[in-house]
């Protein structure tokens, strides 16, 4: 994935996931879900000259812009697919 498009990207789902996160009252269901949410982002983040996933293999067998856990996020977190 483009480092670029990748921190808009992710700046985005970051913003989203701090949105939901927000506030004394959360039950403790929705802050264990976006916890484990950041730490599967944080493992599929991209690297490399041609930016692919280091977490997942899949990735780097089709060189895909945008792994699947990425790709789950956008759907649910971004474009409100879910
Ligand atoms: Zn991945």
């Amino acid at each position: 994935m483009d480092e670029v498009l990748y921190g808009v990207f992710a700046e985005n789902v970051r913003r989203y996931l701090d949105g939901i996160d927000d506030g004394p009252h959360q039950p403790e269901e929705l802050r264990r879900l976006v916890a484990a949410w950041r730490a599967l982002l944080d493992l599929h983040h991209p690297a490399g000259r041609r930016g692919r996933c280091v977490g997942c293999a899949e990735s780097r067998r089709h060189r895909r812009a945008m792994c699947n856990v990425w790709r789950v996020a956008n759907a649910f977190f971004i474009r409100g697919a879910g």
